[in-house]
């Protein structure tokens, strides 16, 4: 069987926090309990919200996590003319439109939609067939053009290696470029794992919903596929995603309290089913054994005081 090659993409909008980690550590364990490779991607286009700060953190975090990865680390800021390339592809070929749309409707689209009311209103195709170019459109709007890509079906099935069956429903025309010309989370991720030969993109289940609109990209692209592994989140105690509300989970602040890499990956590894007690270990410990299968369905809940010695 050929090596897997799986990724690390983290955003750098914020600084790593128990929800990544859990997300990257079993991306990571996952192909390299197979001797496979793992990329790492920052993901710097997303405008405004990204924080180049955080990069530096986000990179010292996962070697203190020991989360190896193999060769650089690939910036999509340096991939801008891959993507433009992929969008006047699909521009040409009249799988993609202009779209002048409002702003907000059309940012709202662009970052990885992690929160279900980020997806809700399906764009109407107001500016389908509208503009026979991204120069006219531009023209006769008098506004800078975001660029949607066509969807002729309501679903794309597909197979998730930890969900199984995935019905992939699908809503709407999306953007894969947006009105300042940078492109959207949905079309670089695509570019990217195509480029990099990734073959397993494994990920939290907040972005199952954007799978459906990347294999359309693939096949829109003629890109091979890569398998997809959505695993539940880290979920707050009121069960949403876990994020700030719920307190301050940075790998940074456990870090500054003295918290050691095995003592967090050891409540990692208890939380997802993978060791029976929270025992300190490192993540290459967890590599003999591992399978995707014990990691419980149900979304795992930390609490506070999260960690010994916390
Ligand atoms: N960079 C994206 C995020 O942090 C993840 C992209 C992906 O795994 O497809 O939300």
């Amino acid at each position: 069987m050929a090596i897997p090659i799986g990724r690390l993409a983290p955003s750098p909008t914020g600084v790593l926090h128990l929800g990544n980690a859990r997300s990257f550590l079993l991306a990571w364990l996952s192909v390299r309990t197979r001797s496979g490779t793992v990329l790492l991607r920052i993901e710097d286009i997303d405008g405004p919200r990204v924080r180049p700060e955080c990069t530096a953190a986000t990179l010292d975090d996962l070697a203190w996590l020991g989360l190896t990865t193999d060769g650089d680390p690939l910036l999509q800021s340096t991939r801008l003319a891959h993507y433009a390339h992929a969008v006047s592809e699909l521009l040409d070929a009249g799988l993609a439109y202009p779209c002048v749309c409002s702003r907000r409707e059309i940012e709202e689209a662009g970052s990885a939609p992690h929160e279900p009311w980020q997806d809700a209103a399906p764009y109407p195709g107001t500016c389908r067939d509208r503009y026979g170019s991204i120069a006219e459109a531009r023209r006769q709007s008098g506004r800078d053009p975001a660029v949607r890509f066509r969807v002729t079906t309501d679903a794309v099935p597909f197979h998730d290696v930890y969900r199984g069956a995935e019905p992939g429903l699908v809503r709407g025309d999306f953007v894969i470029q947006k009105r300042d010309g940078a492109p959207a989370y949905q079309l670089a991720v695509v570019v990217d794992d195509a480029a990099s030969g990734i073959t397993e993109v494994l990920r939290g289940d907040d972005l199952l919903a954007s799978t459906p609109r990347q294999l359309l990209l693939y096949r829109a692209l003629g890109l091979q596929e890569p398998q997809f592994v959505h695993v539940p989140l880290l979920v707050g105690a009121d069960g949403r995603r876990l994020a700030k509300r719920h307190g301050d989970t940075s790998l940074r602040t456990f870090r500054g309290r003295g918290v050691t890499a095995p003592q967090l990956i050891g409540y990692l590894a208890q939380l997802s089913g993978l060791r029976p007690t929270a025992a300190a270990c490192s993540a290459a410990d967890l590599l003999v054994g591992f399978s995707l299968a014990r990691v419980p369905r149900e979304p795992a809940v930390p609490r506070a005081p999260w960690l010994p010695g916390d």
